[in-house]
């Protein structure tokens, strides 16, 4: 085979990002002329003069942009004003990062040095390219995933948090911004002078922490997630009259799984998550038993993948938004789903993938606490803020051993409180190994927490726990609690539209018994509910939410991928799942 001919690049720009940039070659690669002759057809040629811009951060990028001559200046700007140089691009490379793929927000400037001549793709386009063209479409994915990986590195394009590092709210926020792997910054008001000057301006009361700074200048104080996202540009608007094949509520293994294959398979999906995307695998340090990954893969970065899949695919990802209600009535053949913001999401069928929310154990004074030292939640984050410390963890399953061995590396000692006189009937067994091998791990069987003590400025103080064979308490000097205690479906969206759960409120499927008289129309009421279909013809569940289902990231996974055969019955789609 002949070798590709490379264009030439601004080779000496090169040297300096390769050091600032880990994986350089596969993060800025440059493209063949042959290789740019194949992605014409998915674009149009857009030529700009010296110093005007192609993007800018914060506003829709209009997609990946291939420079065909004269070269780009990608530059990081913050809220104060700084503008930081972040790489040059000349000929054969490309401008892009994963958020293009989704004409999401622009999290970096980029302006033309010279004149410059490229090929625009939009993001459908792109999309497109990317399923034709398979090792091409390879690489530049990798690449896409690879930038923000920096961007997240370097926080560029997202907010700037400015507050003590362990306030509720930087708390809240950071977990909220990684968790969704968006680029941010925290700083701290006592070692950065900007920080200081905003201080001084805003004079903040210990309620508005954390101030927020939005990259146009914009300061927020103390934002719930929705308005932090909105600020951000996270958060698109509902495209007008749009009915879309299928909605999935949550966005956890099982409503990602759902995403993937019905997008890849050409339905037109729509996703919404209250939180991040994840779920509660993305609370998981280590999965161990999924298969595929013999060293194990923590939870966020599986379901990051699957994220970025899923939106390769087309799939509308919404996070974050809550579905609050679920209409049943299907007026002009579709569902309706309220949203929190008030918008409906309309769709011709609906996957309820929504999962478990963890429990709240009956504690003196917990909600006094929640944000402030009682965690349900062990990622580096809380990690950081319990280093060298002893911490106080609730639970004995398999979510509770991987955060105490999770914590373990970081904590001074943890004291697992188990209900329980053993953990053999609700742990996986490598788990109990590890957990016994840990030195600084202390188990504490038929124990239970009862209540919370704090400081006077509101952070948690002391834990007070008894021996369930014992009236009498005992207290432990902690600043952090951990609560891995299980979890409810979330189902209370449901309530009113037929669906129907069972006893403990899972959502029952395929039992034609169950299948409710009312149906929508003739086509449904000859179709025998299929396994995953709910009373609702037309609604089907998978994942935690189910009841029945094994409450387990593959089994969440396999069932998002199944439900899509029963999509298409119901939709009366001809096509078949591509194998
Ligand atoms: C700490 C921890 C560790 C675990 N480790 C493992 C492991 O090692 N191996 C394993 O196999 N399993 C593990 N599990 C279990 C596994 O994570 C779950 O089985 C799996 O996440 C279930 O996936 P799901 O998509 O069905 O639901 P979930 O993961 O619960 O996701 C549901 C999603 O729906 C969203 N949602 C809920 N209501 C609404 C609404 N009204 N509107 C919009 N969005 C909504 C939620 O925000 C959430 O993101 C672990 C669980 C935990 C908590």
């Amino acid at each position: 085979m002949a070798e590709a001919t490379t264009m030439g690049t601004k080779a000496d720009a090169t040297a300096p990002a390769g050091q600032v940039f880990p994986r350089y070659e596969q993060t800025f690669p440059t493209l063949t002329l042959q290789e740019i002759a194949r992605m014409r057809r998915f674009g149009e040629e857009r030529n700009y003069r010296h110093g005007e811009i192609l993007f800018e951060t914060g506003k829709p990028g209009p997609g990946m942009f291939v420079v065909l001559s004269g070269h780009v200046a990608i530059t990081q700007r913050d809220g104060f004003g700084h503008v930081t140089p972040i790489i040059d691009q000349g000929p054969g490379q490309f401008l892009a990062e994963i958020g293009q793929l989704s004409g999401r927000v622009a999290l970096v400037d980029g302006h033309a040095e010279g004149d410059v001549e490229t090929l625009l793709i939009s993001p459908e386009r792109l999309r497109a390219l990317l399923v034709a063209e398979a090792d091409l479409g390879e690489r530049i994915m990798r690449a896409l995933i690879l930038r923000r990986v920096s961007l997240i590195r370097g926080g560029a394009g997202g907010p700037v948090l400015i507050g003590p590092s362990d306030s509720a709210g930087v708390v809240r926020l950071q977990g909220f911004l990684t968790r969704n792997g968006y680029p941010h910054h925290l700083l701290d008001p006592v070692a950065d002078t900007d920080a200081a000057e905003l201080i001084a301006r805003y004079s903040p009361s210990p309620s508005d922490w954390p101030l927020v700074v939005a990259p146009d200048g914009t300061v927020l104080r103390n934002p719930g997630e929705s308005e932090l996202a909105r600020a951000m540009g996270m958060i698109r608007e509902l495209p007008r009259d749009k009915v879309y094949d299928v909605a999935v509520v949550g966005s956890g293994p099982a409503g990602l799984s759902t995403a993937v294959y019905a997008a890849s398979e050409g339905l037109a999906v729509a996703v919404c998550d209250t939180r991040a995307f994840g779920g509660q695998a993305g609370a998981s340090a280590r999965i161990e038993n999924y298969l595929g990954f013999p060293t194990g893969i923590s939870g966020h970065a599986l379901t990051a993948r699957a994220f970025n899949q899923a939106q390769k695919f087309g799939a509308e990802v919404m996070i974050p938004v809550e579905v609050k209600s679920l209409d049943c009535a299907y007026v002009d053949g579709a569902f309706g789903l309220k949203l929190d913001n008030g918008d409906v999401l309309r769709a011709r069928s609906v996957v309820v993938a929504s999962g478990a929310r963890y429990r709240r154990p009956e504690i003196e004074n917990l909600a006094d606490f929640e944000g402030r030292g009682v965690w349900y939640w062990a990622s580096p984050i809380e990690a950081r803020l319990c280093a060298d410390q002893d911490v106080v963890l609730v639970g004995g399953g398999n979510s509770a051993g991987q955060a105490a061995v999770f914590l373990s590396g970081h904590a001074r000692k943890v004291h697992m409180v188990i209900r329980g006189g053993g953990l053999g009937a609700s742990m996986s067994r490598y788990l109990i190994e590890r957990i016994e091998a840990a030195p600084n791990i202390e188990l504490m069987f038929n124990a239970e927490v009862v209540g919370l003590e704090g400081t006077k400025d509101g952070s948690l103080e002391r834990v007070r726990w008894r021996s369930r064979l014992s009236p009498e308490e005992s207290t432990f000097d902690t600043r952090n609690l951990f609560l891995f205690v299980g979890a409810d479906p979330a189902t209370g969206w449901l309530d009113g539209c037929g669906v129907m759960v069972d006893r403990a409120g899972f959502v029952v499927t395929g039992a034609r018994d169950n299948v409710q008289e009312k149906v929508q129309d003739k086509k449904s009421q000859a179709r025998q509910a299929t396994a995953l279909e709910t009373s609702v013809p037309g609604v089907f569940a998978v994942g935690d939410v189910r009841s029945g289902s094994v409450k387990r990231v593959g089994g969440a996974i396999g069932e998002g991928a199944q439900v899509v055969a029963a999509l298409h019955g119901f939709l009366g789609d001809t096509a078949k799942p591509s194998l």
